[in-house]
Order: structure tokens, then sequence, then C-alpha cells
């Protein structure tokens, strides 16, 4: 039972989540999924995804927890509400719009392939949608709205943005004190670390090449991934063997 009154469900616009992979299709159905190729069948609409599934949010610490959709649905990746004292921020979006989720200032988006319900957010509470321009013009990001593109990195509201490109040509790193946000620039698991293959190689490498001259100095307690959060050291450690067998430095 929800009894959140404050977030009424804003959907007076067709929308559609593909049950395969969790991308969100705005506007008329299409026949099938832009980003999976999955057909119509698979999807939900909003409405009857925010029927069906629940946001959740686990905490990391006081002011940072990890934000998913439940039961998982797709390969949606792990968002991150983050209150730096002075923004409250969302790392990515979950996929669902679900009125459990507290509202936050701004949406600041890693990269464009899971806007997810960010257009819902927003106009349920208010929140600015914030992404890199070359990543805006992505073919899967191109019918949400946008607050705010940026080219450049920057720091705000306790939050600093760094593009690294890569995976997608505008993909942004956020840090937060000692609290790196990575999304899936590389994946982790108990194999060990690889670049994210579904990207163009070489400059996926170069980006952590890039990354590596970025985190030089700087102290990390922890890494947060699109499906893992991290203890840096350890991280660190498999991103030093990852930078080294790939020849990448
Ligand atoms: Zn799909
Ligand atoms: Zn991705």
């Amino acid at each position: 039972m929800h009894t959140n009154e404050v977030n009424q469900a804003p959907m007076n616009t067709e929308q559609y989540v593909c049950k395969v992979c969790g991308y969100n299709m705005l506007g008329k159905c299409p026949g099938h999924c832009p980003f999976c190729g999955a057909d119509r069948r698979q999807f939900l609409t909003a409405e009857a995804a925010t029927a069906q599934y629940e946001v959740v949010e686990e905490y990391i610490t006081e002011t940072l927890s990890r934000v998913n959709t439940q039961p998982a649905i797709g390969i949606e990746h792990a968002a991150y509400r983050l209150d730096t004292g002075q923004k409250v921020f969302l790392i990515d979006c979950p996929v669902v719009f679900h009125p459990n989720l507290r509202p936050v200032d701004v949406i600041a988006f890693t990269h464009p392939h899971f806007l997810g319900a960010a257009n819902l957010y927003r106009q349920s509470f208010g929140a600015e949608i914030w992404i890199h321009s070359a990543d805006a013009v992505n073919p899967l990001a191109r019918s949400y709205p946008f607050d705010r593109t940026f080219e450049h990195g920057f720091t705000e509201g306790g939050l600093e943005a760094w593009p690294i490109g890569g995976h997608t040509p505008g993909f942004t790193v956020y840090v937060h004190a000692d609290t790196m946000f990575l999304c899936d620039l590389v994946f982790m698991n108990g194999a060990g670390m690889r670049f994210n293959p579904y990207g163009p190689d070489r400059s996926t490498r170069d980006a952590g090449a890039y990354l590596r001259e970025l985190i030089e100095g700087r102290k990390f307690t922890r890494v947060c991934g699109w499906n893992y959060v991290a203890d840096y050291p350890e991280w660190r450690m498999q991103f030093e063997k990852l930078l080294e067998t790939t020849g990448t430095v």
C-alpha cells in the first residue's frame, strides 16, 4: 500500500516500457523497441508498469542510497539518490515511475541509454534533467525534455561533473566528496573488471585512461556503478589491472 499523496503519476501522454530491456518509449507505440528490438507485445504502458513495479531505495550512507525498480526489469542501471546538503540529486533514473521515490532537485545522467521515467518524475516533482549535449542528441534520448545540457565539466550544488566520453560521446562521471558515480564505463564482477563492450572499444579505453588522470591524488571511499557498489581500494586495484592488461596505459 502506498500512502504518498504528494506525487501523483502525471501520465497524460502515451509512454511504454520495454520489459526486455527497460527502455521507455515516449509517444506513439512503435512496433519494436528502439533499444533492444523486442516486439511490442513485450511492452507495458507506463501506468501498468507503475501498478506492477515498485521503486526501492537501499541506503549506502545517510545521504546516499541506491535506487532500483523491483522486481528487476530489463537491464535497468542502478540510480543513486544523493543529498549533498546543497541539492538533492538522482544520478541516472529508474525505468519505472513510482510515487514512492522521494523528490529530488536534479536528475543528472551519465549517458543516454536509460533515461527511464525521468520525464514523469520531472512532471511530478519538478526535477531538472541534466545531460551532456553530445548525449542529448542521441536518437534514444531525443524525445526527452532536458533542462540543462553541458559540454564541459562543472561543479554545482556539491556535485562535480566529469565528462570523459568513451562508452558514449558525452559519457559523464559524477563525483561528490568520497563517492564516484561511474555507471557502466566498466563491468565488475567476481571474475574481475572489463570495459563496457557495448560501445566503441578504443574511445572507451581512452576514457578509462583519462579517468585515471582525474582520480589521481583524489581520495575515494566507494564507487557506485550500474549494478554494483564497490569499495574504492578494491575497485582501484581492478581498474589498474584492467588498464594494464588492455594496454590502455
Ligand atoms: Zn527493449
Ligand atoms: Zn549503458
